[in-house]
């Protein structure tokens, strides 16, 4: 048998472990080792079972290694099994039984199979189609046939249906304790569990009890009554507390323990007959196991969610900040041309400004202004203005690089700079090394009378005094800046001292 293709498409990230030659010695040890403890404390004087654990280990071990080499595993259960059955049965009852044993877990396996239930039992949606699928369905078809075979061919009043009722709810409890279990401790990883310092003490407690419950005769100790069903609230404590591989082996040790009780005359529910008292125990270990084992998976899923959520929580605001980041640059860069817009020029003369006040130190801006632009673009088109512009602005912030300075397009064919702690002589020498530059680029236009690309700049520098303002000094550099068109362009005319 091979994974079918959804299972495959399921699990595309796991390829599926085969089982290695040692396990095809452990499967029949464990199976017989379990046939063996089913006998020792879960099988009552009168030959009933409370709970047949041997078909949950082939279950399991089909589970774990998705039905690969499934016939091999079969044969060495199905030997193991009739060995064991030869002990009570003639050996065509023996053989009749085992055969029915093996039919079980393959109904129960092809059904999961069929539903897409083939799992590590770690989801509720897994639990559900494993009960339905085995202790539900699996167990009922075994039992109408084990309990045809027994009533045709050995000697027994026990009626039909009563036979079949006990097989099913042995077998149906074995499969619903031991799967979840031998699946729980095959598993690597660990379960998502924060423990406190209650636990400690609450573990205590339990074992206590629990002891107590074990000790009583006929559901009393001492003359104070005490049953099964106080180990309930127990072992939902664990379930939430422990996770499931806890919660699995604290069932499966509580129902073996009640199997003998049971089998050892102990009578833990009260002074009934042997048939009431195993109808109970049942009763007890169904509810036992679908509150605990329930529990503990719908708990591990839910924590299992809330990490993922938490996670994608994570990565969104992740997302988010970096988006945040990317927008706020966006929101102070110039699209043409990719340096800083009027907005960030704005902001950062504004600091500059209230810095250079406080520390009483020069600071100096430029506007710069292409000249001739408009006939620039008239005689090469706009898609070249935008190259030249570019050309210009890559210009500036190669010239103007200081850490503390920062270069803008101001503006259509305008741009400015600021730079602190810069006195009149340096921030000519700036602007003239801007000016000269771009006349060394050299860009041919033909609509200019200097038949190249060239800017006029005017320059400003004060010390930021109490009355003036950062726009008293965007005004004295467009001054300048008029002068130079005026006085023919191409050329850094610098305002004089305010
Ligand atoms: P002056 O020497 O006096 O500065 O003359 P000018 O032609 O450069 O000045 P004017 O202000 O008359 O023209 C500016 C031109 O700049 C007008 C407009 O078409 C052009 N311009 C503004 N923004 C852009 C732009 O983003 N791309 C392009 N290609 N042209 C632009
Ligand atoms: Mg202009
Ligand atoms: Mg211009």
């Amino acid at each position: 048998m091979r994974p079918d293709h959804n299972e495959a498409m399921n699990n595309t990230s796991r390829a599926w472990e085969r089982p290695r030659w040692w396990f095809y010695l452990l499967l029949p040890l464990v199976h017989f080792a379990s046939v063996k403890l089913t006998f020792f404390c879960a099988v009552t004087p009168e030959n009933e079972v409370v709970v047949w654990l041997p078909n949950a280990v082939l279950l399991a071990a089909l589970m774990r290694f998705r039905g690969q080499r499934a016939w091999l595993m079969a044969a060495l259960a199905f030997c193991s099994d009739t060995g064991a059955n030869l002990a009570v049965f003639t050996p065509a009852v023996a053989v009749q039984l085992s055969g029915i044993n093996l039919i079980e877990v393959l109904i129960t396996y092809l059904l999961m199979r069929r539903t897409g239930g083939v799992s590590d039992l770690k989801r509720v949606e897994d639990l559900r189609k494993f009960t339905v699928a085995g202790p539900l369905i699996g167990t009922l078809i075994a039992s109408l046939m084990a309990a045809a075979v027994l009533k045709s061919q050995i000697a027994t009043d026990t009626p039909y249906l009563t036979l079949t009722r006990l097989w099913w709810f042995g077998d149906a409890l074995g499969m619903m304790i031991y799967t979840p279990l031998l699946l729980a401790l095959t598993q690597s990883g660990r379960d998502i569990v924060r423990l406190r310092k209650a636990d400690g003490l609450a573990v205590l407690l339990i074992i206590v009890l629990a002891g107590a419950i074990f000790s009583t005769y006929e559901g009393a100790i001492d003359g104070i009554s005490l049953t099964p069903t106080l180990l309930l609230p127990m072992v939902l404590y664990i379930a939430v507390r422990f996770g499931t591989r806890w919660t699995t082996l604290t069932v499966a040790l509580i129902s073996l323990a009640i199997s003998m009780m049971l089998t050892g005359g102990q009578k833990p529910f009260g002074n009934v007959s042997v048939h009431m008292e195993i109808v109970r125990a049942q009763e007890f270990i169904l509810t036992l196991c679908l509150v605990g084992i329930g529990f503990s998976i719908l708990i591990n899923e839910l924590r299992v969610r809330e990490r993922s959520l938490e996670e994608r929580v994570r990565q969104r605001t992740r997302e988010l900040e970096e988006s945040n980041s990317k927008l706020a640059t966006l929101s102070q860069t110039d699209g043409l041309t990719g340096i800083a817009n009027r907005r960030r020029f704005d902001e950062v003369l504004a600091a500059e400004w209230s810095r250079a006040g406080r520390s009483v130190q020069p600071l100096a801006l430029a506007i710069l202004d292409v000249d001739y632009f408009k006939a620039y673009n008239d005689s090469y088109g706009h898609q070249a203005g935008d190259d030249c512009l570019r050309a210009v602005a890559a210009l500036l912030n190669d010239k103007v690089r200081r850490t503390s300075d920062l270069a803008a397009r101001y503006g259509g064919e305008e741009f400015a700079f600021v730079a602190p702690m810069t006195d009149r002589d340096s921030a000519y020498q700036i602007a003239e090394a801007v000016r000269n530059a771009l006349e060394q680029l050299a860009l041919p236009h033909i609509a200019s009378p200097f038949r190249i690309v060239t800017a006029s700049i005017g320059v400003a520098v004060v010390v930021p005094g109490q009355a003036a303002t950062p726009q008293s000094l965007f005004q004295l550099a467009d001054a300048a800046l008029y002068q130079a068109k005026q006085q023919g362009r191409n050329r850094v005319v610098i305002a004089d001292d305010a």
